[in-house]
């Protein structure tokens, strides 16, 4: 099958044309990526937008067993949903946080849903530029929604922010007092902070902690892109489908503001910019390395930089200046 083939079948919304395309955005080989670049250009002019939701939280806390009953929800309502994944570590965790075959088993098996485990790889430029690229497929495919799963460590975070429409942190209830060591830099990426496992013993847990976040939250600065009452603190119960629906009507309140506001288009348009930046940069890095003779210099430099032979910034202006002469 050819590009225009595959193009096509995607544009029918067809899921099997769909993985193979993504497989295809995987791949690292020259020719692979070149039929990916392809696909990628004939499919932009479909105008098709899917709403982008990214959603983050540590292992345990439910992400599968929110995306599961979410996810169902949303195809009962006619929804198509698409679920991607970012997870830079689990070449070293051995299986990827969406690779767990009984992970959303029935979700995965609604027509109009489509699941998409992360690759094992580690580089998390990698995983960005591949899930960056999947997202407009899927959108392309005319999946309504596309949720973005991370683990809430490291990096991931900021790479899925930089892809998703509304970003969503899933917690669970704490047992003290004390806020969960929830990094400050995530909490202001959140414009919903979900508080799971909201039933049962784990209730009035649930509903302190989560009284405490949104206090927290009001404590960071309302940003421009949000209206009153955003970003917010909500309880929901994953397990028992509860304040699901209404946690869905406020992701689309906050997306229907931001459209109205044009802060979605814009939003969008920033991390175009931000994705083309970083291509160059990975580029750039990528011809480094590639040349041999580049590489060893490299090296060499980089011991005379540690010995204080020379400092870091005017190796680093040697390296660019050979790089610029072509090698
Ligand atoms: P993930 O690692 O974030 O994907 O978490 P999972 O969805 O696999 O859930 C981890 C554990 O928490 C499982 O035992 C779930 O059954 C449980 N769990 C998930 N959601 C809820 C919930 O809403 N309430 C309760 N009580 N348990 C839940």
């Amino acid at each position: 099958m050819d590009v225009s083939q595959i193009a096509d079948r995607i544009a029918a919304g067809d899921r099997r044309a769909l993985a193979r395309a993504i497989t295809l955005v995987e791949s690292s080989r020259p020719d692979h990526r070149g039929q990916a670049l392809a696909l990628a250009d004939q499919l932009r002019g479909a105008g098709r937008q899917a709403l982008r939701i990214g959603l983050s939280g540590t292992p345990g806390v439910g992400k599968s067993t929110f995306i599961e009953s979410f996810g169902l929800m949303l195809v009962a309502q006619g929804l198509r949903v698409a679920v991607l994944a970012v997870d830079p570590s689990s070449a070293r965790s051995g299986g990827s946080i969406l690779g767990d075959k009984t992970r959303m088993e029935r979700l995965s098996r609604a027509p109009s849903a489509f699941i998409r485990p992360s690759p094992s790889q580690t580089h998390l430029g990698g995983v960005a530029r591949r899930t960056r690229e999947a997202v407009a497929l899927c959108e392309a495919a005319g999946f309504d929604v596309v949720l973005i799963e991370t683990v809430g460590v490291g990096q991931s975070e900021t790479v899925v922010a930089q892809l998703c429409d509304l970003f969503i942190l899933l917690l669970a209830p704490a047992g003290g007092d004390e806020l969960q060591g929830v990094k400050r830099g995530i909490m202001e990426m959140a414009d919903i902070i979900l508080v799971n496992k909201a039933d049962g013993e784990l209730k009035s847990a649930a509903t302190r902690t989560c009284a405490d976040y949104a206090g927290a939250l009001r404590l960071l600065r309302r940003r421009p892109q949000d209206p009153e009452g955003f970003p917010k603190a909500m309880t929901i119960s994953a397990l028992e489908e509860a304040g699901l629906a209404k946690a869905w009507d406020e992701m689309q309140a906050l997306a229907e503001w931001r459209h109205a506001q044009g802060h979605y288009a814009a939003r969008r348009a920033d991390q175009a910019r931000h994705w083309f930046n970083e291509e160059v940069r990975q580029g750039l890095l990528a011809a480094l390395t590639a040349d041999p003779a580049l590489r060893g210099e490299m090296a060499r430099m980089g011991e005379a930089v540690a010995q204080g032979v020379v400092t870091p910034d005017s190796a680093a202006a040697q390296i660019l200046a050979r790089l610029k002469a072509g090698g």
